[in-house]
């Protein structure tokens, strides 16, 4: 496949781009774990045929309060080109504000982030990235502009009236099962703006997105050292875990690091699994009270205060290692990105363990460990290692599936995780998404060698 990048500066070149009906891959700031874009040339030299790299990076930039809701204290901020989870920040803190959502890779850009259904850390208190979308503006394949309301019901937009009622009504009763994850294993499709959430770059260009705001508040940074790995005791995780849920909204994040992934850290105690813990310094005696004071696996000096920078440099250095090594040993990522229902923590556990066990390859676990969704990755080094991984993988997703748990509920699907898709993608979900696909985009523009445009089975 020969690859051709193209970097349009103004919306009006990127329509242009567009209508002329050449395959796209859109791209943002490229942070996505689920293409692996540095070789992708390489990837697709087998097959035929053209594919423009579209990227977004060069759009202009464009932040603004909503004036209808700026006298509120969370008012709603629409983005629209090439922002950057960092800048939107940085803003809404010039006014007092501040996001709902929080992915860990700041430099991702927010458009891309609706792409992939982006949440990061701060769900644990606010809910997923679709409960504060308000508005999306997207390009069609044919060129037109739409935009997508919460407020509106997605069954009523035009485009999709030839979607066969009885198939909708049988995707939504199996999405219903699913309900309590950040992103179930198939995407949602009430609401307008559900949409293009997740979509990959599958549906079209995302161009503008409005999104719900916080009043900015004071926050305290806390580090928890869990007195062991995960492999060993579980038993500080496991009390910090149940503890936790009761004082969602007031904690506004967990965080775990374990021993492995410490090692590519410059934290000073690297041998017991680490939480890190973002809580309101107005509920601070609360959760010092019915919290930090009563755990009976954790000692005092076993919790220390970080400031704000530090926590955020230690929770983005681990996925950015693992990029880097990736990168460094030509090879691609092989991790997960799974979240499990609560009452199935000792369950994962025991996955985690069987994928960890029996092997030489270097393993991390890491990420969001209030709602029990984690990365475990192995840290391949060459080819052999990978198909070894891969089939353990393999092993565990049909684990996760017996479980009803989540296995992509971040990151996407995009090239790496298509292998897997039919452990949890039964027949209505495939004819479903390709009925959507074929209204959005019939003429398979937007990445077609995506998930969403395979044949109907
Ligand atoms: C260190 C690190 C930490 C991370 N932490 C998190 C995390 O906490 N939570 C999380 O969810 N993810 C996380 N990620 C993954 C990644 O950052 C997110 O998926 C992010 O949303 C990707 O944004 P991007 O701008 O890099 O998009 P890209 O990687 O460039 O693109 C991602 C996908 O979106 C599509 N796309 C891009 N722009 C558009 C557009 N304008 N319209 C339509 N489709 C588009 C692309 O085709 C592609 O399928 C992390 C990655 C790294 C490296």
């Amino acid at each position: 496949m020969n690859l051709e990048i193209k970097n349009p500066s103004t919306l009006s070149e990127l329509s242009a781009l567009i209508a002329e009906k050449k395959p796209i891959l859109l791209t943002g700031a490229k942070t996505g774990t689920v293409i692996p874009y540095d070789k992708l040339s390489e990837i697709l030299s087998d097959r035929d045929g053209d594919l423009r790299c579209v990227s977004t990076q060069n759009l202009p930039a464009q932040i603004r309060l909503c004036t209808e809701s700026s006298t509120s204290s969370s008012a709603d901020v629409e983005v629209e080109g090439s922002v950057s989870w960092a800048d939107l920040r940085q803003f809404l803190r010039s006014k007092g504000l501040d996001l709902k959502v929080s992915p860990t890779e700041e430099l991702a850009q927010v458009c891309a982030g609706a792409a992939t259904s982006c949440t990061g850390e701060l769900s644990f208190a606010y809910g997923a990235f679709r409960d504060q979308v308000v508005e999306i503006d997207f390009i069609d394949s044919a060129g037109r502009l739409h935009t997508l309301r919460s407020s509106e019901n997605l069954r009523n937009f035009s485009v999709l009236e030839a979607i066969d009622t009885d198939l909708w009504d049988k995707y939504d009763r199996d999405y219903s099962d699913f309900k309590q994850f950040k992103n179930a294993p198939f995407p949602r499709y009430e609401k307008s703006t559900d949409l293009m959430i997740g979509s990959e770059g599958q549906f079209g260009a995302i161009t503008r997105v409005r999104l719900k705001t916080r009043p900015m508040k004071k926050s305290i940074f806390l580090g928890l050292s869990l007195g062991s790995s995960w492999l060993n005791d579980m038993s500080a995780h496991r009390e910090v875990f149940y503890k936790l849920q009761e004082l969602r909204g007031e904690v506004l994040s967990v965080e775990l690091i374990d021993t492995h992934s410490l090692q590519h850290t410059d934290f000073f105690c690297k041998d017991e699994d680490l939480l890190l813990l973002e809580v309101l310094e107005e509920s601070f005696e609360k959760i010092y009270e019915y919290f930090l004071s009563q755990l009976e696996n954790i000692a005092p000096n076993q919790i220390f205060e970080l400031n704000e920078g530090q926590q955020r440099h230690l929770r983005a250095a681990v996925p950015r290692w693992i990029q880097e090594e990736i990168s460094r040993h030509h090879v691609v990522k092989v991790g997960t990105d799974t979240q499990f229902r609560a009452e199935n923590f000792d369950r994962a556990v025991e996955l985690y363990r069987k994928l960890a066990n029996n092997h030489d390859i270097p393993i991390a676990l890491f990420g969001h460990f209030g709602d029990l969704h984690l990365h475990f990755n192995f840290l391949v080094k060459n080819e052999t290692q990978k198909t070894y991984a891969e089939k353990l993988l393999e092993s565990f997703y049909s684990d996760v599936a017996l479980l009803k748990g989540s296995p992509f509920t971040e990151h996407g699907i995009g090239l790496l995780k298509q292998k897997y898709l039919d452990i949890f993608y039964g027949q209505t979900q495939k004819k479903f998404l390709s009925e959507l696909k074929k209204c959005l985009d019939p003429e398979n523009i937007f990445f077609p060698l995506g998930h969403f445009s395979k044949e109907n089975p």
